[in-house]
Formats: C-alpha cells, structure tokens, sequence
C-alpha cells in the first residue's frame, strides 16, 4: 500500500512551521482520536497516520531526511509497523505536544495506577532567624500545591460527569501487544494506565481533575529549633489521585548565621571587647544576649547579660553565663550563653596618654611577675632558639 505524504496526512505546507506543525497536530489528534470515534476503524487508522507522520516532521533530522529521501529516508523510524506497533510512542509525543493538558488525558500518568494514590509529599525551604528559632514563631509561607478543582469536583469531566471506560484497554489500564513471537504488555497509551478517559475534559483544569494554587500556610516553628530540622505538615502537600490522600507538606529549616551569636548545641557563644584598663582592674560589662521577647525590645535588659570581668582577664577567656543559651526543643532548660573576652589594646593615644603608660612600664620592676603569660612564651621561644642552634652543630 503506498503510504500518504506525511504533510499531506497534516495538512500542512512543506515549509511548515514547527508550531504550526505542532498546532495541526494537536487539531489532527483532538478530531481523530478514538476516544471521541469509538468504533471507527477509518479513525483509528487516521489517527495512527497523523501520529507517525508527527513522530517525524517534529524531528528535525527525521524530517530532513524525509524531505530529501521520502519515506525510504525514515523507514523504520516513524512507519511501517502494524497493529499497535505505530502507538508505542503515542504517549511520549502526547505529553510533548500536549504537555500537562494533555498528557494528563492520556498519557501523562504513565506511572500512574488505576487505584486511588497518595498525593505527592512537597518540600519547602524556610530560613528563619536565630532570634525565630530562640522564641519559636509563627512564619506565613506561600506554597504552590495541587488542589481538587473546584470546577469538574475533582472529575476532570466537564460538568461533573464520571470518566469513561477507556476503549483502548477496556478500563484495565494495560494493553498486550504482538510483536512477531512476542507478545508484550504495556500501559495503555489512550489513557496512561488509568483505565479511564474524559470525553469532554473540563475547562479549567483540561481533564486533570486539579489545579495547581497558592496557598499560604502558617507554620509553627518550636523554639529550640536547630539548622536542618523539618516540620511536617500532614495533608499539606499534593492532592492525591482518584480519591486518595493528599501527600504531606515538608518545610526544611535552615537557620540564618547570626552577627553576633554562633551555635553549638545548646550553648551560645559570642564575644565581647573589653577596654585594656577594664581587663587590668577588672569590671563589668554587658554582653548581648538573647531574649525571650524577642526582637521587640532589643535595647531591653532582658536581651542583656550583665558579665562580670576579673582583675587581669585576658583575650580568650571564656565567661560562661548559665541559663542564657537556647531552649531545648523538649523540656524547660536553657543551654549557657558563652562570652568569650578580647581585651582591646588602646590606639591614637596623646602625650599625656603615652607618657603615663612609659611610667607604668617604667615601674615593673619585677616584669614576670605582672606578665605570666610573656614569662611562658620566653621560656618556649629560648628552648626553641636553643634547639635549632643544637641542631645545626
Ligand atoms: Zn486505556
Ligand atoms: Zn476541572
């Protein structure tokens, strides 16, 4: 049997644009297929020739091999296999050309059972801040999630109406195909394995049977969170399928790094900057701290922690105030807030300034004895002076 002209069978011109060739396409399957011409064989055999001469004008290389060679140039490709041989793409190109529309119709739920199925469970990415995950907080999110339409009541049908049984697999989602000795099962390509097709798919969701819409959520965020936690939203992710449940909504947390606070478990550690003179008499100072009101009132005593700095405390130490750390997400306790000390050495200092301080250095006269440390690494640096001196005799 001579085979058609591929752009004949499309009715489109030889210099058809892929859109255009796209849209014929889509004109071609909507008219021809044999959901909507059940029992036509005449259908059915045209709506296998507009799938093959698609499978290969809509590819570049196929298609320039067929404009230059005919179908000699694309046997095998696109054609000349009988019975469902022709269709064991027709899902692949449906859901290309059709996209979500379509391939939700036939063959987008290729993975798809005929059975009710869980929805998908989502992700969310939410940073909050350390002052968010101290006191716990209530944070809006805004997450895009599939929801029954309201339109078709889920059905996908317009007007509400059940789907059919599908003809192409009798509603049992797969088909047996003969290939030579073979016989091979597969999904159905007419309705991806649903084993139901809509005649008359409803405008606003195009068949699916959902939509995809935002919806903001408020998600409770414990206090004493940690980096990397997840809160689970039951019910909050995806729609399910054919009755099924709907998935669960995940929100990742990640805590921003904070300016003046690190974490480690649930102690805080920050630092504080004590004048040379305060260091060297001693004093006391107010470390920042955080508190349980929270960011209202940050000049508040309560987002401080009054520190007490010893006589002689040097860079390095470490003043541990009890209570002031995290929350633990479970129980009452606190970890310790951790205030680390670095004595700041004075600059840009006047004659009097500089005057004084020759004094003062003037008067040690027992230098080790004021300067512990110096005295230490003395005895090192000479021991080390020492050794490479030894080495190199
Ligand atoms: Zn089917
Ligand atoms: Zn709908």
């Amino acid at each position: 049997m001579a085979q058609r002209d591929y752009y004949e069978i499309l009715e489109v011109t030889r210099e058809v644009s892929d859109a255009e060739l796209k849209s014929a396409f889509r004109k071609a399957a909507m008219k021809l297929h044999p959901d909507r011409n059940p029992g036509d064989p005449e259908a059915e055999r045209r709506f296998k020739e507009c799938n093959e001469a698609y499978s290969v004008l809509s590819d570049a290389n196929k298609r320039a091999a067929y404009d230059r060679f005919g179908h000699a140039g694309v046997d095998g490709q696109g054609g000349g296999r009988g019975g469902f041989g022709g269709f064991q793409d027709a899902g692949d190109i449906f859901s290309e050309v059709f996209g979500d529309v379509f391939g939700e119709m036939f063959g987008g739920g290729r993975r798809a059972s005929s059975g009710p199925q869980r929805g998908q469970d989502l992700r969310y990415d939410l940073q909050i801040s350390l002052e968010q995950a101290f006191t716990g907080a209530e944070v809006p999110i805004t997450a895009a999630t599939t929801q029954a339409c309201e339109a078709c009541d889920g059905t996908g049908s317009r007007g509400g109406g059940q789907p059919s049984v599908c003809q192409g697999c009798n509603g049992h989602g797969r088909v047996r195909a003969s290939q030579g000795f073979f016989s091979i099962e597969r999904t159905c390509p007419y309705c991806g394995g649903r084993g139901r097709t809509i005649s008359d798919p409803c405008r606003t969701c195009h068949g699916a049977g959902q939509v995809r819409k935002e919806r903001t959520l408020s998600v409770r965020i414990p206090a004493g969170v940690d980096d990397g936690a997840r809160i689970r939203l039951s019910g909050e992710g995806d729609a399910g399928q054919r009755g099924g449940p709907r998935g669960d909504l995940y929100i990742f947390l990640s805590v921003r790094p904070h300016d003046i606070f690190s974490r480690d478990g649930l102690d805080l550690h920050c630092e504080v900057t004590a004048p040379m003179w305060m260091a060297v008499l001693g004093g006391e100072i107010d470390a920042p701290a955080l508190c349980p009101e929270g960011l209202k009132s940050h000049d508040s005593d309560a987002c401080k922690a009054k520190v007490r700095i010893l006589e002689g405390a040097q860079t390095g130490d470490v003043i541990r105030v009890k209570g002031r750390g995290m929350p633990s997400l479970r129980g009452r306790e606190h970890g310790d807030l951790m205030v680390h000390i670095r004595v700041e050495t004075p600059v840009r200092l006047n004659a009097r300034q500089k005057e004084l301080m020759h004094e003062l250095a003037d008067s040690w006269s027992d230098l080790p004895k004021h300067h512990p440390h110096h005295e230490t690494f003395f005895t090192k640096a000479k021991k080390f002076w020492d050794g490479v001196t030894g080495g190199s005799e």
